[in-house]
């Protein structure tokens, strides 16, 4: 049995985790469906977060998003892409952690979701918490534990 003491991983703070805002594709909200499209195949990454000027958090795109307004009733209609931007598309709806909150907060919510956003005290974007990211400190956990 593992056990979890603070310290480890739960002493892990959410800040030593995430993926900072320098280093994350992201779009912002006035691009263009054509822009995002390009983002998201070059990235190869399946979303990407929504930005404002300032940085502000404002929702996340994804490819299937994107695909889905352009679908017309008998072909996908490309054209569309270069006219809707990403405000009209995207999913403002999402799950956002803080700087301060617990990692245990951002295991319960990475349950569903594959990456989950980070923002700070002014709702400026600071970077993305990874299931990979918490998986791989789990795994070095662990593999200490095995030595
Ligand atoms: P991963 O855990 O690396 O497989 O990433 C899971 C998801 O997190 C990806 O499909 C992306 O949607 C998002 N993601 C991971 N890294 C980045 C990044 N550097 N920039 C933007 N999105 C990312």
């Amino acid at each position: 049995m593992i056990s979890l003491h603070n310290g480890e991983i739960l002493g892990t703070t959410i800040a030593e985790l995430i993926i900072p805002a320098e280093r994350v594709a992201h779009v912002q909200v006035k691009n263009n469906l054509e822009h995002a499209l390009l983002v998201l195949t070059k990235t190869g990454y399946t979303a990407v977060p929504v930005l404002d000027p300032k940085y502000q958090l404002h929702g996340l795109i994804s490819t299937t998003q994107v695909m889905d307004s352009i679908l017309g009733l008998e072909r996908i209609e490309f054209e569309r892409l270069e006219n809707m931007i990403v405000e009209e598309v995207m999913n403002k709806d999402i799950p956002r952690l803080n700087l301060n909150n617990n990692l245990e907060k951002g295991l319960e919510l990475l349950v569903n979701h594959p990456f989950i956003c980070v923002e700070n005290e002014e709702q400026v974007f600071e970077g993305i918490l990874t299931r990979r990211s918490i998986l791989e400190r789990l795994n070095t956990q662990i593999q200490k534990l095995n030595k």
